[in-house]
């Protein structure tokens, strides 16, 4: 199946989360190229603009800000809620990778 992909700029990777296990979420993508039967993230096509069905579009996530390390401190977040970090664009387009490169950098985590 073809994979409509595009970039799109956002303002910030980090997004409030309603979730139950985590005050943030990251998505580094917008869609999903697997296109699972059960997908649970199917509900996040009505955010978008895209006409594709959910599985047939990728957006990939740009962002020139840093994580504010201060909103996220001593809070959860949750990493890929609604996508697949690891989906085969990220091997081209690095973005999670950037994402934890910076949290890794800027040494906010704790496990
Ligand atoms: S978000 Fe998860 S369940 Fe949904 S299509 Fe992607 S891999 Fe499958």
């Amino acid at each position: 199946m073809d994979v409509c992909v595009k970039k799109i700029m956002t303002k910030d990777y980090l997004t409030k989360s309603n979730l139950p296990a985590s005050d943030f979420v990251i998505n580094p993508y917008v869609g999903c190229p697997h296109a699972c039967k059960y997908c649970y993230a199917s509900f996040m096509k009505r955010f978008t603009k895209h006409v594709e069905s959910w599985g047939s579009f990728v957006d990939i996530k740009e962002c020139k800000n840093d994580i504010n390390v201060s909103k996220v401190k001593g809070k959860s977040v949750f990493l890929s809620s609604v996508t697949d970090c690891y989906n085969p664009f990220e091997e081209q387009y690095k973005v999670t990778r950037g994402i934890l490169e910076g949290v890794i950098s800027r040494r906010f985590y704790s496990i």
